[in-house]
């Protein structure tokens, strides 16, 4: 990656430091223009996932099954903040969520639970905020298998 790709990635008012790694930010929390900031989730990504059902880290189109990573208390509700990823996406998408330790990461805020765990699924459905700053919720519908990551 050039210094310049990388610049922009941070954007230039990041703060570095904020960011726990500086690899490929998923897509879900890219902005229009492409930048990134692992600590948010940009809702206009989560509606795009759902709604074309793309990958929440690599943007392209999903196949079956669908894979969810959320905390366990999202598993225990059924109801996970991240859209759906590849199997292939589900070890990037893990090593952003484990570099930030305690830290806010992609939506969940700092301090949270961090018992992170994967979880497989035939389909979804996607549960719209009854708040205009409420989350958009993937609840999996037809779980195959759930484990701790
Ligand atoms: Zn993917």
């Amino acid at each position: 990656m050039s210094a310049g790709l990388r610049l922009s990635r941070l954007g230039l008012g990041g703060d570095p430091a904020r960011l726990p790694h500086l690899a490929a930010v998923p897509f879900v929390a890219t902005d229009p223009g492409g930048a990134g900031d692992v600590t948010l989730l940009q809702r206009a990504r989560v509606v795009q996932c759902a709604l074309s059902r793309v990958c929440g880290v690599c943007a392209q189109t999903l196949d079956r099954p669908l894979h969810l990573v959320g905390t366990a208390d999202e598993a225990d509700d059924n109801a996970f903040r991240l859209p759906p990823v590849h199997a292939a996406c589900v070890a990037d998408l893990l090593a952003v969520l484990e570099a930030a330790g305690d830290g806010e990461v992609l939506g969940h805020e700092a301090g949270a639970d961090r018992r992170w765990t994967l979880v497989t699924t035939g389909g979804f459905d996607l549960v719209r905020p009854t708040t205009r700053d409420g989350l958009h919720l993937f609840r999996p519908n037809a779980v195959v298998e759930r484990r701790a990551v």
